[in-house]
């Protein structure tokens, strides 16, 4: 009964996840609630002031090109930008900004203030409503009932959280923020499959008591490339962050004292993240090195706060002090706030289909850190599926599912339906097989046209698409019908294969010594083309052969699925294999191919590798 609802579509959260999900739904049409704990937390960073980076700047460029806001608000709030690996090519680019908290936080509410059909509720959310087998919305703090026939769910680290600090224990979904309790009970209540992941964030420091004259400096890149499709230019100053280090001393004081870090006493049952451990997890881990990196990223262009990203840590208040003042700048610093671990419920993921919707629940979508995930953009990109499937459920349309060869969001929710987590997922670059096609630099073109279909695009923005996509197929059009032979090409000094073959523009852009500047010289009708354009064409092009070879790896790792790995392989002969993926494969030991690429965390890169070794061994 429709009209029984107060809202067709329900957020609970006002996290990173929730954010996009109750935006997504909005833009699919659907009378939508975000209702969170405090409307003055909502955009909150609860850890590192920064978004994006390797794997985690694609997903940013994927929810952008979705028409999501995720990047948008980073563009109005980031203090530092940077594109790391730029060495090595354009597939594996990640556009990174340190952020200004507040500015983040400001930008994001107030976008929100203004969404069509997006109402902004402040209340804490304890139980669902649940009626004939399928979600009828939620109830709050004060028993009040919000009606709806979807709900998302976006509840981060607060189920249950539990911060420890040494051996102090705080019930908080983060730091000075109550937990989810009664949430947390209802999801038990339902069998949904539960568990218990951590993670962790570093002191907040004084930056006016940092000596950063004995520091090096990272400064922002000259030209900041902006995150979002949307962006002309980033508007906002650009800081440089300190770099310091620790040494054996720090060493010490850490090691002398894990017997009382909270995650080293037994007292934290969660696994937390493998790729962000805490310092006192780098210092008994790699106990041979003798110093680790520290990044001190002020949180503000006008704060003090500066977050030292590298030393998140659970020892108790005076340890941490006791430490930090072994690290060269940080002498005389003050800490304004001791770091600490957080302990949180989370659901397995594999309770979900692939649109995110809860197998057992219709109408009950999970989006976030709740999944087992870690980091902003995961929880985004996460939100967005789920709101815009939630819009969709209302409207009686299919769920969205995004494919691993399409996008990112694809692998990320792949993996986590699939595989579920055993510790808190987060993307990288190399769990995607489809690596060199899903570039950064070509989300709007893989999947703007596609949202627009979904109804999840707004219409500037896909007015602002299609005219880009035009000029970009005027532009391969006029490269691929600009031709020259070798002995031509060679007249402007171009090192070509002189097999008398013509070959157009578009071919000898591909080519990694010949520039878009030496192409306008011999084909001065290529020079109308913009300079947006000329980029981007030149990727594509240097890209277009190594696709042709990514698909032929990817059509061979599906023929050879039934490939018998043999018992005895000896993994350390394999070439090409992490740490990490061979001690995954010598735990397992897959009986064939096909096994080994259901074992999580097992990259598409890995497979290629075991399975040339594999088959010369044959
Ligand atoms: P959150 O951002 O946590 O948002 C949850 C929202 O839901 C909040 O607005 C909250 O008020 C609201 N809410 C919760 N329960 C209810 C309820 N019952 N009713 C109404 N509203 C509710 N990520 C990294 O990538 N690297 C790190 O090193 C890292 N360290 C972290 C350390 C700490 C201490 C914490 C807390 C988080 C850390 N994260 C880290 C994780 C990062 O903050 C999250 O991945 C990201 O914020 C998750 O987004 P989310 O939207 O799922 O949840």
């Amino acid at each position: 009964m429709p009209g029984a609802f107060d809202f067709d579509v329900i957020v609970v959260g006002g996290g990173h996840a929730g954010c996009e999900a109750a935006a997504a739904a909005a833009r699919t049409g659907a009378n939508t609630a975000l209702i969170t704990h405090k409307l003055s937390t909502i955009g909150e960073m609860s850890c590192n002031p920064a978004i994006g980076g390797l794997g985690k700047g694609h997903l940013v460029r994927e929810i952008d090109a979705l028409d999501g806001l995720m990047g948008r608000m980073a563009d109005q709030s980031g203090i530092q930008f940077r594109l790391l690996n730029r060495s090595k090519g354009p597939a594996v680019w990640g556009p990174r900004a340190q952020i200004d908290r507040k500015l983040y936080r400001e930008a994001m509410q107030s976008e929100l203030a203004d969404y069509g059909n997006l109402t902004l509720v402040e209340d804490g959310v304890e139980d669902l409503i649940v009626e004939g087998g399928k979600t009828g919305g939620v109830v709050g703090q004060t028993g009040k009932r919000y009606r709806a026939s979807a709900v998302v769910i976006t509840t981060g680290t607060f189920l249950k959280g539990v911060i420890h600090r040494g051996e102090e224990r705080i019930e908080a979904g983060r730091i000075g923020e109550k937990p989810a309790i009664g949430l947390s009970d209802r999801l038990y209540a339902m069998d949904l499959p539960m568990g218990r992941l951590k993670t962790g964030t570093p002191a907040r420091l004084d930056g006016k008591t940092i000596d950063w004259s004995q520091l090096e400096l990272q400064r922002a890149d000259d030209e900041p490339t902006p995150f979002s499709f949307a962006s002309q230019r980033i508007g906002v100053p650009q800081i440089s962050c300190g770099i310091t280090f620790t040494n054996p001393e720090t060493h010490k004081v850490i090691a002398d004292n894990i017997h009382r870090s909270a995650v080293y006493s037994g007292a934290i049952a969660g696994r937390g993240p493998r790729y962000c451990p805490s310092i006192e997890d780098k210092v008994h881990r790699f106990a041979n090195k003798d110093r680790h990196q520290v990044f001190l990223e002020p949180e503000g262009l006008d704060d003090d706060t500066v977050y030292p990203n590298g030393i998140s840590t659970s020892l108790p208040t005076e340890i941490q002090e006791a430490f930090i003042r072994t690290i060269v700048g940080l002498e005389n610093v003050r800490i304004i706030q001791p770091g600490y671990a957080i302990e949180y419920d989370y659901v397995d993921p594999r309770a979900l289909t692939p649109g995110l919707q809860v197998k057992s629940l219709p109408g009950l979508f999970l989006a976030g850190q709740i999944n087992g995930t870690t980091g902003y953009e995961e929880a985004g990109a996460q939100g967005l599926v789920a709101g815009l499937n939630a819009g969709r459920l209302v409207r009686g349309e299919p769920a969205a599912v995004f494919d691993r060869a399409e996008a990112y969001i694809g692998v990320l929710i792949d993996d986590l339906v699939t595989h579920g987590v055993s510790e808190p997922y987060r993307m990288f670059t190399s769990r995607a097989e489809y690596r060199l096609a899903l570039r950064a630099d070509n989300a709007d073109q893989r999947l703007t046209n596609k949202g627009i279909d979904l109804g999840v695009v707004g219409g500037a923005r896909a007015k602002m698409f299609h005219v880009k996509h035009q000029s970009l197929e005027s532009g391969r059009q006029l490269l691929k019908s600009l031709a020259l032979t070798p002995n031509e090409a060679s007249k402007y000094g171009w090192k070509v294969n002189q097999d008398g073959q013509r070959r157009s523009a578009w071919d000898y852009l591909a080519y990694p010594d010949i520039s878009f500047e030496q192409i306008i010289a011999a084909f001065p009708e290529a020079g109308g083309l913009t300079e947006g354009v000329r980029r981007q064409l030149a990727i594509e092009a240097t890209y277009a052969g190594y696709l042709e070879r990514q698909n032929a790896d990817v059509e061979q790792l599906r023929r050879d699925e039934n490939l018998q790995i043999p018992e005895d392989l000896n993994y350390s002969a394999v070439g090409g294999l992490s740490n990490e993926v061979r001690s995954k494969l010598e735990a397992v030991r897959p009986a064939t191919l096909g096994h080994a690429a259901r074992i999580e965390g097992v990259t598409p890169g890995a497979l290629v590798s075991l399975l040339a070794h594999v088959k010369r061994r044959q």
